[in-house]
């Protein structure tokens, strides 16, 4: 499996991140990431006992909570600018496929919850970093989305429409707040070997999902951290309400 090293160290340094589903896979990766670039990175999952250990070494601190409990994300929000006197970076990373079913077949519950986590959430982290970001003159968002939000994926039609809305979330925003200099991005990924990504293949369907890459292969979650880290660092002060494939070639069909 590829992986990306020679991360530029100082990069991030000074910067203060959140990273929302950062116990696990593309989370977990952005969160080392950062962290090795000097930023501090606080994290929100539903689970906390996984993946932070890893990021030891750097300055980090965990909320355990659901994104789509708005008092909590206030809660996290207000205590890491009371704790670090900032917030420079936002990931909105947390996501969840829902269940697989043909459009037909889907269910208004799993709807509802696939929104609340998928949009809803990132949505309303915008909404409280936002003023932060304005007050102390810039910031950098990074949504991710999904190819899924670039192409159409059988039985994932409402996961798809959560990941366009997010893409069609960032370009407004990206026009609304360019001028605070705070820059709005999305990036979509193709395939990462992922828990969640995992959870919807077996051995069969995993060779099948690979071949719908360029690449014919899955990322590595920290491929996909690296441009998370691009994304937020100074390196990337002219791109703003983009949708960034980070998807080895899968929507270039
Ligand atoms: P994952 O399931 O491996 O990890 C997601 C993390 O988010 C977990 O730690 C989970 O506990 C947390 N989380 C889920 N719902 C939450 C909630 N309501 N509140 C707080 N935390 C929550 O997923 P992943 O593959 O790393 O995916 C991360 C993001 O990347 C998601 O938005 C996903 O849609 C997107 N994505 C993944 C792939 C892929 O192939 N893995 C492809 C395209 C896009």
């Amino acid at each position: 499996m590829t992986s990306v090293t020679s991360p530029i160290s100082s990069r991030l340094a000074g910067k203060v991140a959140m990273v929302t589903g950062g116990a696990q896979g593309i989370g977990a990766a952005t969160v080392r990431r950062l962290i090795s670039e000097g930023a501090r990175v606080a994290c929100i999952d539903l689970d906390d006992s996984r993946g932070f250990a890893e990021a030891s070494g750097g300055d980090i601190f965990t909320f355990v909570g659901d994104v789509s409990d708005e008092a909590m994300l206030r809660e996290a929000v207000l205590e890491v600018e009371q704790r670090w006197g900032r917030l420079d970076i936002l990931v909105n990373n947390a996501g969840i496929d829902g269940k697989p079913a043909l459009l037909a077949d889907g269910d208004r519950q799993d709807f509802d919850r696939v929104i609340a986590v998928n949009l809803r959430a990132p949505w309303h982290a915008m909404k409280l970093v936002l003023p932060g970001m304005m007050a102390r003159g810039g910031g950098s968002i990074v949504n991710i989305a999904s190819a899924a939000a670039l192409v159409g994926f059988e039985t994932l039609s409402i996961y798809a429409a959560s990941k366009a809305a997010v893409v069609g979330m960032t370009r407004s925003a990206a026009l609304e707040y360019g001028r605070h200099k705070i820059r709005v991005n999305a990036l979509c990924p193709g395939g990462v070997l992922t828990p969640l990504a995992l959870s919807f293949m077996d051995e069969g369907t995993a060779a099948d999902w690979a071949d719908k890459h360029a690449l014919k292969r899955f990322a590595d979650p920290d491929e996909i951290a690296a441009v998370v880290a691009f994304l937020a660092s100074d390196d990337a002060s002219f791109i703003t309400g983009a949708a960034i494939p980070v998807d080895g070639g899968m929507t270039a069909h």
